[in-house]
């Protein structure tokens, strides 16, 4: 299986998983596959990998079946597993440690053309309800320190399989651009008394310019920093550590706006806009000062080494003037 190494320069674990190499590259000739040959189609379950979860129409559905609603397999070209140690080897000034983790596929939907911004409201609740309830689980084994969710949609943003699906990476460590945000909103609320993200929300919401849409305790706007052109964000206006003490109410108006900015980011940037969608999530209550957050990134152009070494990005779009167009399509 795989391992992780630790670079002691970047402060950067890197996974080596040789495996990998066997994934499918999606080309843009094939990224239609038909819903016959769909692993992640209702009705072909017996195609992917071992069901872990799964959100059903009736209780007495059986496993591998059809009718769910949304369903977690294991990613059959995992980069971490959860039977591997995690054991530390150290040689020299080299540290690596097995492949321990999880690697979970969150199939949104039957729908094998659908989407965030056609899935009904229901859908995407129980959408949102099954990111919360496999981080949930997740995170009660003590070893996992760490759980990214995330969706690489088109291939400019990484997309292998095109019936819409989520990611969900569990791993033993947190990765050092999180722990360094966790101990920046410590600091903040040290020195302010104040949640950081909760901050940025009232004042986005008092200056208005780059407020695109309030929904119960959620707003969506353009970050004042936005890194890519037409980045979104969504956060709430309420303490939130994790989707998982959200409730039901809070789902349903998160959901609302996850439909919505992946509707603008469509009407705006046209039907076949590529774009990563990140949930920044903390698992662990030792970080009580982090609000959960999501952010949608618009992939519109391949990442120069300056973002993706240096994390400096250039961006043309001022969120101000991307906020504006987005609130004109509202
Ligand atoms: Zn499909």
């Amino acid at each position: 299986m795989s391992t992780y190494r630790y670079d002691p320069l970047e402060d950067r674990w890197t996974i080596i998983a040789r495996h990998r190499l066997k994934k499918p590259t999606l080309k843009a000739e094939d990224i239609r596959m038909v819903p016959a040959e769909c692993p992640f189609c209702e009705g072909n379950e017996a195609l992917s990998d071992a069901e872990i979860d799964a959100s059903c129409v009736h209780a007495e559905r059986s496993i591998n079946t059809s009718g769910w609603i949304n369903r977690v397999v294991a990613n059959r070209y995992r980069a971490v597993a959860i039977e591997t140690s995690a054991d530390v080897v150290e040689e020299g000034i080299h540290r690596s440690m097995g492949g321990f983790g999880a690697h979970e596929i969150l199939i949104d939907t039957t729908g094998h053309d659908s989407d965030l911004a056609l899935m009904s409201p229901d859908e995407t609740v129980s959408y949102l309800r099954m990111v919360a309830k496999r981080i949930e689980n997740l995170s009660q084994d003590s070893r996992i320190a760490h759980v990214s969710v995330f969706k690489n949609v088109g291939i400019l943003a990484g997309e292998t399989m095109s019936h819409p699906h989520t990611q969900i990476v569990a791993l033993p460590f947190i990765p050092s651009h999180i722990a360094s945000m966790y101990e920046r909103e410590a600091v903040y609320h040290r020195a302010h008394h104040a949640h950081l993200v909760l901050d940025e929300v009232a004042q986005t919401i008092d200056d208005e310019t780059r407020l695109i849409a309030r929904e119960g305790d959620f707003c969506l706007y353009t970050p004042f920093a936005s890194r890519y052109p037409f980045e979104l964000r969504i956060a709430p206006t309420t303490v939130l550590t994790s989707l998982v003490y959200a409730s039901s109410e809070q789902l349903e108006s998160l959901a609302v706006l996850v439909h919505r900015s992946v509707h603008l980011m469509k009407l705006v940037l046209g039907e076949k806009v590529a774009y990563n969608m990140v949930i920044r999530d903390s698992i662990r209550d030792d970080n009580p000062y982090h609000t959960v957050y999501i952010s949608m990134l618009p992939r519109l152009f391949g990442v120069s080494a300056l973002e993706s070494e240096d994390g400096v990005s250039i961006n043309p779009m001022p969120p101000e003037e991307a906020s504006k167009l987005y609130k004109e399509r509202l």
